[in-house]
């Protein structure tokens, strides 16, 4: 059943029920006062009676006075003797008298002889219809009470007919009423129907029409609400569809590999190429990463992101083909952006080959530059020696001295650096006291110390007298530094050494009081043939490759260097390394 038409037949019914009712009550009403008025009637013409018969001491023939009677009442009037008997009456023969029974048990006739008066209201078994009595007592004479009747039959046409014409004036009523509903309910069904099929374009996502205008009434403002919401919402996601399509097609034109992974660990996202990388199953959105991931190395670096700790980048071979190398990086997705993780794959193998290239020729170089540079070096010093030269050339011999020599340190610092990057030096950890590796560095470099007049002052906090560690590479990395402080601190300045317990690490630092390192290159200086500034006045002569050798061999024993500014002038460069259970027992 349509809405329509359960309103309609609910309104039909309830007010059908409604003028029912109200017919009833209002004719009922109607009835109850024509009752009451006959009720009146009747005894004001029972009283005339009984007086004109209390008038007449002497009644000859009561029946023919109750003929007379009823006559000029025109109603039917009965004589009654105080024993009961009926003396007269005006509808029943003076033969028929005889046979009427006794009326001293009638309500009417009991009221009046009680009371003076009684009404009743019944089925008369002499007219044969419903009757109203009404019974007045006589003062004087034969009769005791004259008791007056009217059937009630008009009463009832009355009643039904106006029961009948109000009845047909309510149906008509009724019939306008209902068709004037049916058209008011078509208009609104209609314009519901529109309403819910504008929805169910929206729903289907097609919101190309214009808006329409649902009217001013309570239903349109509901629609017209609705209508600017869902125009709103659609017009969002089309913006999201957008955007997403172009996520999409950036990530499809991707060579390297995205996995977006939800806080949960499910997949929500993956790229083309790192589903051929990793042989993703297709569809692999939704499913767990450790059901589809199957390098361990990634799979270990999603799970500390998710967890919160997120790793550096790895390399990791995959199965797909283990000549390749990638480049596996895990960024977590911040808790108000949804959590998660977003994984990068990125292939490394050009660079790395390249990076292997690049590492063999310069080992492979300074390898083959090593024997002619001892063999100059030797020769120069072989002419040098002898007595058959003049000053100029021995200047000569003496620049070609000096920078061969400083190629050879290249060319082992070179080496160095080529063996560090191929792993070549293996960390040999042992417990190192930190005072004896200070005192042995210092004693090394006594004759540059003195040449320049300067002072080493060296103050080793007890907490920091051990640091495990390879003391050979450990003693390199203090000779670097010291040698370098000697180098750019004044003549006759003063050098101080310090090793102090850091939380976990132990920091040992190199400070003197030259030029200092401009802000800007403070991290620099570890870089590869990096010099602050090559025009600075005394060039002591340098590779610019010692404090990356610093760097590779800090970074070993799992520490770190820097360079800082000093206070009042010149420069701290100090190395951190983890304090491991030998410092942290000591
Ligand atoms: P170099 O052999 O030239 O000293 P390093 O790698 O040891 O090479 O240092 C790189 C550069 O850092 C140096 O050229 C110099 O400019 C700067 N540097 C290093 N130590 C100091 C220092 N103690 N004071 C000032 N500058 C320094």
């Amino acid at each position: 059943m349509t809405h329509r038409t359960q309103i309609f037949t609910g309104m039909l019914l309830s007010s059908a029920a409604a003028l029912g009712v109200a017919v009833w009550l209002s004719t009922s009403a109607m009835r109850e006062a024509m009752l009451s008025e006959a009720r009146e009637g009747l005894l004001r013409d029972a009283r005339l009676a009984a007086e004109l018969l209390a008038r007449l001491p002497d009644l000859p023939d009561p029946d023919l006075e109750a003929d007379t009677l009823g006559r000029l009442t025109s109603r039917r009037l009965t004589l009654i003797a105080d024993d009961g008997t009926v003396i007269g009456d005006s509808e029943v023969s003076r033969e028929g008298l005889a046979s009427v029974d006794n009326h001293n048990g009638r309500d009417e006739v009991v009221g009046a002889r009680t009371a003076g008066h009684g009404v009743a209201l019944r089925y008369s078994s002499t007219t044969g219809v419903t009757t109203m009595y009404a019974a007045v007592a006589v003062r004087a004479g034969p009769v005791r009470v004259v008791r007056v009747a009217v059937p009630l039959s008009g009463v009832d046409a009355s009643v039904a007919a106006a029961r009948r014409d109000a009845l047909g004036g309510l149906g008509v009523a009724l019939a306008v009423a209902l068709l004037v509903t049916w058209l008011a309910s078509a208009m609104l069904s209609r314009r519901l129907r529109a309403i819910a099929a504008v929805a169910e374009r929206y729903r289907q996502g097609d919101f190309s029409q214009p808006a329409r205008d649902y009217g001013g009434d309570e239903i349109g403002v509901v629609a017209n609400t609705l209508d600017s919401t869902a125009r709103a919402l659609g017009s969002q996601l089309s913006d999201m569809a957008r955007e997403r399509a172009h996520t999409t097609a950036i990530l499809s034109g991707m060579i390297e590999g995205v996995v977006l992974v939800n806080a949960a660990g499910r997949l929500v996202m993956t790229n083309p190429a790192v589903r051929s990388m990793l042989r993703l199953p297709e569809p692999s959105e939704g499913r767990h990463y450790l059901e589809v991931v199957r390098n361990p190395a990634i799979a270990e670096q999603l799970a500390a992101s998710l967890a919160g700790r997120p790793k550096a980048a790895v390399e990791v071979e995959l199965d797909r083909d283990h000549r390749r190398i990638y480049m596996a990086s895990v960024v977590p997705v911040p808790a108000e952006r949804g959590g998660g993780a977003v994984l990068v794959l990125h292939d490394v193998t050009e660079t790395r080959r390249a990076d292997q290239v690049r590492r063999d020729f310069v080992a492979n170089v300074s390898h083959e530059l090593r024997t002619p540079l001892t063999a100059i070096r030797g020769y120069v010093e072989a002419l040098l020696d002898g007595a058959s030269i003049d000053d100029e050339q021995r200047k000569f011999l003496e620049v070609i001295a000096r920078h061969a020599l400083r190629m050879e340190r290249l060319v082992r610092d070179l080496l160095r650096l080529a063996r560090l990057d191929a792993g070549q030096e293996p960390l040999e950890g042992v417990a190192c006291g930190i005072p004896a590796l200070v005192a042995a560095v210092e004693r090394e470099m006594d004759p540059q110390i003195q040449a320049r007049q300067q002072r080493v002052v060296t103050t080793i906090d007890p907490d920091a007298a051990t640091v495990p560690g390879d003391p050979a590479k450990l003693h390199d990395v203090l000779r670097n530094l010291l040698e370098n402080a000697i180098n750019y601190s004044p003549d006759g300045g003063t050098i101080e050494i310090t090793a102090q317990r850091r939380g976990r690490e132990i920091e040992i630092a190199v400070a003197d009081r030259g030029p200092g390192i401009p802000e800007a290159d403070l991290t620099r200086i570890f870089e590869r043939f990096y010099r602050v500034d090559r025009s600075r006045t005394r060039d002591p002569g340098g590779t610019g490759l010692g404090l990356s050798i610093v760097r590779h061999l800090v970074e070993l024993h799992g520490g770190k260097a820097s360079a800082r500014l000093r206070d009042g002038g010149g420069s701290v460069v100090s190395i951190r390394l983890p304090a491991g259970a030998v410092a942290a027992g000591a």
